[in-house]
């Protein structure tokens, strides 16, 4: 990712973004306050890829899914935070109190509760329609 000229304050009540002021076609030192959708207009993101291990089965193949697809719904939606969340790099989005690993943890607890809810409505809709005898 990168963030042309965008800098990120935290105050006291909470998260600020600036960029460099223009002038003609010009950037100048002086800084002004953006809200956070021109702050995340500012952040291009490259390509992503995910890679899920092929010897998984459905279910957990599905869950890895959710998961990373949690990932990146928090950033495609918070391109500023996440550019300048103070992150571990090894830990992937998992820094204790990181949005984005909490993000990416709900979507794939999200995953198991559909998942279970799908089975059971399946087995009732089984016993629905079994012969009786
Ligand atoms: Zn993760």
């Amino acid at each position: 990712m990168t963030a042309c000229g965008l800098q990120q304050n935290v105050t006291e009540s909470g998260i600020e973004f600036s960029r460099g002021k223009k002038s003609g076609e010009e950037t100048t030192s002086d800084r002004v306050a953006i809200d956070e959708k021109e702050a995340n207009s500012l952040v291009k993101m490259g390509d992503a890829t995910i890679t899920i291990h092929a010897g998984l089965d459905s279910k957990e193949f599905g869950k890895v899914l959710a998961h990373e697809m949690g990932h990146g719904a928090y950033r495609l939606n918070n391109k500023a935070k996440a550019f300048f969340y103070p992150a571990d790099p090894n830990k992937k989005g998992h820094d204790k109190g990181n949005p984005d690993g909490e993000a990416a943890t709900n979507a794939g607890l999200q995953y198991n509760s559909n998942y279970k809810a799908a089975k059971r409505s399946l087995e009732e809709e089984k016993k629905k329609t079994k012969p009786k005898q």
